[in-house]
C-alpha cells in the first residue's frame, strides 16, 4: 500500500530533523497559523478516504516559503466517541513524522511542519498524499475508526475563520476534568507515544495533571485504555497513596520502574525538585528554577524571547527532555497551571515568580487573585537584577522565604560537615533553597565551617569523587 506515495513510511523516520537549509515549505509554527482537529462524526456524513483541500497546494508554494495550514479529519465507527478525539489527534502527530521527509513537531494549535526538497523532489508535491497516508495509518492502526475524511486548508482566512472554533474545542475538552480529581478516581492513564525519542519518560495523566504535551487528558486516556487496552495509552491503577501532598503512589512508582526500565522507580505527580514527572520533549511548556531568587519561572514554546536566567525556551527544553527526572527543570502541559494540585509539594503559586506576558494572560484567571500582580513578565524585568528588584517591590510571598534563609545564615553556627551529615548533593535532592555551598575541611573534620556562595555563577565541568586514603 505504502508504495502508492512517493514517500517511505516507517516509524524510522520519526525523530527526522527537516533544518532551514534542506526545507522546501515551512507550515503553521510560530511565525503562522495552524492546527490540528479531530472531530468524531456520525458514519453517515463521512465519505471514506475523501480529502479536500483549501488553499494552494504544495506544488503552487514557492521553495522557502511559509504558510498556514489546518488539518481536520472526521473519523466515525460504531466504537468512536467524542472522548477519543484527542487520541486519534495526538496520533496525527506520530504518522505525519513516520513518513519521510516530513517533520511535525507540536499539538493542537502550536503544530509546525516542515517539508524537506528531497522529498518534494521525489514526487511529494501534493498534500493529497500526506492526507491519503494518514487516514490509511489511522485505519491500520486504530481499529475503532471505520470511516475517515480529511480536509486541509491552507488559505489564511479560512485557517483563521476555522481556529476559533477549533480552539473553542480544545477548550471544551480541557474543562471537562475541572471537577474531578486525583482523589476521586482509582485509575490513572499512562502513554508510551513518545516512547521512540525518550525511552525512559513515563507519563501519567491524571484529572489533576494533563499530560506535558497537553492533548491528552484523564477522560482521554480512559476511552483509548478502553478501546485498546493493549494501545499505548493504558491504565495504571493508583494503588496506595503514600504522601498525598506531592502526589506519590505506589501504582505510579510500580509504572514508574516498569516503563523507565528500572532508571526511575519514584515519581511525585505534583512535586517540582524531588521526583518531579520526567519529561520526554513534546512540553507545551518548561518550568525552571531561579537560584538568585529561589523561585520558579515558567517559558512557553511561543515566546521567543529570554527569560530573566538569559535562556531561551529552545536552549530550556533541550536541558529538560529526553524523558529524564532533571533538577531544576520541569516540562508540563498548559492546563496544568489549572490544577489545584500545581506543584503544590514545593509551594504552589507562591513559588512562582516569572512566567511571559502572552502565557500569563491565558491563564490569567487560574492564577490565585493575590499573587497576580506579583508574578513578573518580560516587560517587568530582563534579567536578575531587575526580578529581584520587582518582586521585592510587589512583597511577593518568596521574598519572605529570603529573609527567613538571612536570618537562619546569620544566626546559624555552622557545623562541621560531618557533624551535618554532609553527602555530596544528588541529583533528585536538591535542596528548597538551592544556594551552593563548600564544606570545608571534610577530611580532618575541625574547621567548622562553610563557605556560602551567593549570586554566583558556577560551572562545573566534571565532578570526580574520590575515596580518602
Ligand atoms: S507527551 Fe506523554 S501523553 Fe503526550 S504523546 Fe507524549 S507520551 Fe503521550
Amino acid at each position: 500500500m505504502a508504495d502508492e506515495f512517493p514517500f517511505e513510511i516507517s516509524p524510522m523516520f520519526e525523530g527526522e530533523r527537516i533544518r532551514k537549509d534542506g526545507m522546501y515549505v515551512e507550515l503553521a509554527g510560530p511565525k503562522s497559523k495552524g492546527f490540528e482537529l479531530v472531530r468524531a462524526a456520525d458514519i453517515n456524513d463521512i465519505e471514506d478516504d475523501k480529502f479536500t483541500l483549501i488553499g494552494p497546494d504544495l506544488s503552487d508554494m514557492e521553495e522557502g516559503s511559509r504558510h498556514p495550514i489546518a488539518m481536520i479529519y472526521k473519523i466515525a465507527g460504531e466504537l468512536v466517541e467524542t472522548d477519543l478525539e484527542s487520541i486519534v489527534e495526538r496520533r496525527n502527530h506520530e504518522f505525519q513524522n513516520y513518513i519521510q521527509g516530513l517533520m511535525h513537531l507540536n499539538q493542537r494549535d502550536d503544530v509546525w511542519l516542515r517539508l524537506g526538497t528531497d522529498a518534494v523532489n521525489k514526487g511529494l508535491t501534493s498534500f493529497e498524499y500526506i492526507a491519503k497516508a494518514i487516514m490509511m495509518l489511522f485505519k491500520n492502526e486504530l481499529p475503532f475508526i471505520e470511516k475517515v475524511e480529511a480536509i486541509y486548508i491552507t488559505d489564511i482566512q479560512e485557517v483563521e475563520k476555522e481556529l476559533d472554533s477549533a480552539k473553542e474545542v480544545y477548550k471544551a475538552r480541557d474543562e471537562r476534568t475541572r471537577n474531578l480529581h486525583d482523589e476521586d478516581v482509582d485509575t490513572f492513564y499512562g502513554c508510551t507515544l513518545c516512547a521512540s525519542f525518550a525511552p525512559t519518560n513515563v507519563c501519567v495523566v491524571t484529572p489533576d495533571r494533563i499530560s506535558l504535551c497537553g492533548a491528552i487528558n484523564w477522560f482521554d486516556g480512559r476511552a483509548a485504555a478502553k478501546v485498546d487496552p493493549e494501545g499505548p495509552q493504558f491504565a495504571i491503577p493508583k494503588g496506595e497513596l503514600i504522601d498525598s501532598e506531592s502526589g506519590e503512589y505506589s501504582g505510579v512508582n510500580e509504572a514508574a520502574k516498569r516503563l523507565s526500565s528500572g532508571e526511575y522507580d519514584r515519581i511525585k505527580l505534583h512535586s517540582f525538585f524531588e521526583y518531579p514527572h520526567t519529561s520526554c520533549g513534546c512540553f507545551e511548556v518548561v518550568g525552571f528554577y531561579i537560584p538568585e531568587v529561589d523561585g520558579i519561572g515558567w517559558i512557553d514554546r511561543d515566546f521567543a524571547g529570554t527569560a530573566p536566567n538569559g535562556l531561551q525556551f529552545s536552549t530550556m527544553a533541550g536541558q529538560t527532555g529526553g524523558g529524564k527526572q532533571v533538577a531544576g527543570f520541569l516540562g508540563v502541559g498548559i492546563n496544568y497551571f489549572r490544577s489545584p494540585k500545581f506543584i503544590q509539594s514545593d509551594g504552589g503559586w507562591n513559588r512562582v515568580v516569572w512566567m511571559p506576558k502572552i502565557l500569563k494572560e491565558k491563564i490569567l484567571n487560574d492564577i490565585p487573585e493575590d499573587i497576580r500582580d506579583k508574578i513578573a513578565t518580560e516587560e517587568e524585568t530582563s534579567d536578575i537584577e531587575s526580578l529581584k528588584n520587582f518582586l521585592s517591590e510587589k512583597e511577593h510571598p518568596i521574598v519572605v522565604r529570603w529573609n527567613e534563609e538571612e536570618e537562619e545564615n546569620d544566626v546559624q553556627e555552622t557545623p562541621s560537615p560531618q557533624q551535618q551529615g554532609y553527602e555530596a548533593p544528588q541529583m533528585m535532592q536538591m535542596p528548597s533553597n538551592f544556594m551552593p555551598s563548600i564544606p570545608m575541611g571534610s577530611s580532618g573534620g575541625s574547621a567548622g565551617m562553610k563557605i556560602i556562595l551567593k549570586n554566583a555563577k558556577v560551572s562545573i565541568e566534571k565532578i570526580i569523587i574520590k575515596k580518602d586514603e
